[in-house]
């Protein structure tokens, strides 16, 4: 391990530190929100240091944690950077003692790094990538936020509620281009409200950093030109595999185009006894894609017959309102041709929604016309990374509308809307009038 501590990307400077201050900015939203129905709470005083150790007392438990199971389960941890030397052995870098590790089976589990874009200068200290945003070194007054997929938008609800002017800038058109837009439009909407400003199909041309502010060109789908002043850019356009960190090519392991190992579903890549797991062995760049694979890559190493196959993959984007989605969506279905029936039930029509202030939510599924078996889902809401985990099983065991609609929901939950939404789609729901 090259960084301090264990627990990787997610733990440290990812999942974990994010979903911590997407909390906060939940109940900082709250708070405001119950004053229309008569509670009010004071202008939050935020103590930025305050909610840093609180940030940093959680990932310290989990690391921790973390330690004590390998320390429980024997498991030696080297510090330093290791590079593959041979099919045999990794060499290492920043350990006095061991310069060279031998193995007879090796994981690979290096991860991804930030994307970042040419234009930006280098180490200019007002340009953050992820892991500046989530040291939350300071609120900046005027936040650019320069992509428009789960990293930016989480950061831009985060950075809104404590206080921070924000645009954000998206080369593409809609927001979180992987989802489909229906889901995406109750975030699109919330966020074009609360947020300085959304500035869609538009590109950074240019930026020009001066001691007291950065001034970012960019220009939009027809060409017109915009100008205008930051002081914070997030440079949140993606992630790339670290396999050139560790000399994958160089040892003969076999990388894509885009830098990912190649592996096969057994994570095997083409070198026998080496494996590669996570970020570093393809998309979707997801931290229970890498923990699925990891297991699978330690049974076929102990000699189980394993096989990474899922049907499909969750993701979430856990902003305010949550989206979620997975397996087919419609914009996927369109572009391969595979034809398939809807059921939608928008939360309007959801008293545990409205009771919990997210009537702009929705839940949508998908099925196959034929077998009727759920192919897809996508919800916009409340915990709709909570939910999604029904339609994934749904998804994984092949079940059908009939399956989702008569197993019985509680009353009144946010799960009811994948029954109602697979009503919808059965033509048997009485919630709601369905166009005949
Ligand atoms: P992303 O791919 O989700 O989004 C990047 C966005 O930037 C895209 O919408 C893209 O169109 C846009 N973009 C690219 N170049 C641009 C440019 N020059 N100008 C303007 N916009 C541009 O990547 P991310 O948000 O950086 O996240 C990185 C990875 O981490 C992803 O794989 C993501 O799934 C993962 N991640 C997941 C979670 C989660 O599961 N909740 C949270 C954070 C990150």
């Amino acid at each position: 391990e090259r960084e301090k501590e264990i627990g990787g990307v997610c733990l440290n400077v990812g999942c974990i530190p994010s979903k911590t201050l997407l909390h906060a900015a939940e109940v900082i939203e709250n708070a405001e929100t119950v004053s229309k129905y008569g509670i009010t709470f004071s202008t939050p005083e935020i103590n930025i240091n305050n909610l840093r150790d609180h940030k940093s007392e959680i990932i310290n438990k989990l690391v921790s944690g973390l330690k004590k199971l390998c320390e429980l389960r024997k498991i030696k941890i080297i510090k330093g950077t290791a590079k593959i030397k041979t099919d045999k052995s990794v060499s290492l870098e920043d350990n006095e003692e061991i310069n060279e590790v031998t193995f007879n089976n090796l994981i690979i589990a290096a991860g991804s790094k930030p994307v970042k874009l040419p234009l930006f200068p280098e180490n200019e200290e007002r340009i953050w990538d992820s892991t500046d945003a989530l040291s939350l070194k300071e609120i900046p007054e005027k936040l650019l936020i320069v992509g428009g997929g789960i990293i930016g938008l989480e950061m831009a609800v985060v950075y809104n509620a404590l206080g921070s002017s924000i645009t954000v800038v998206e080369a593409l058109d809609p927001l979180i281009p992987g989802a489909d837009s229906d889901i995406v439009k109750p975030l699109y909407r919330k966020l074009k409200k609360t947020l300085e400003k959304i500035m869609l199909e538009t590109k950074v041309t240019g930026i020009k950093a001066s001691k007291e502010k950065m001034t970012v060109f960019m220009k939009d789908k027809k060409g017109k030109e915009i100008e205008s002043d930051y002081d914070i850019i997030l440079v949140a356009v993606g992630r790339k595999p670290n396999s050139h960190l560790i000399n994958a090519a160089e040892a003969g392991i076999e990388i894509d185009g885009k830098g990912f190992i190649k592996v096969n579903s057994k994570t095997e890549t083409n070198i026998p006894g080496i494996y590669a797991i996570g970020d570093i062995a393809g998309n979707p760049m997801l931290a229970h894609k890498a923990s699925a694979q990891g297991k699978v890559a330690a049974e076929v190493i102990s000699g189980m017959k394993s096989e990474f196959s899922p049907v499909t993959i969750p993701s979430v984007a856990y902003t305010s309102p949550e989206i979620a989605w997975a397996g087919l969506t419609e914009k996927e279905a369109e572009e391969k041709g595979i034809k398939y029936e809807k059921g939608i039930f928008p939360w309007t029509a959801s008293g545990r929604a409205l009771s919990a202030d997210a009537s702009s939510g929705v839940t949508k599924l998908l099925f196959d016309p034929d077998t009727k078996r759920i192919l897809g889902a996508g919800i916009a809401g409340l915990n709709a990374g909570e939910l999604i985990s029904e339609t994934v099983v749904a998804i994984e065991m092949g079940a059908d509308y009939y399956d989702i609609s008569e197993s019985i929901h509680p009353h009144p939950s946010l799960s009811e809307t994948i029954a109602f939404a697979s009503e919808a789609a059965a033509g048997t729901i009485t919630d709601i009038l369905l166009k005949k």
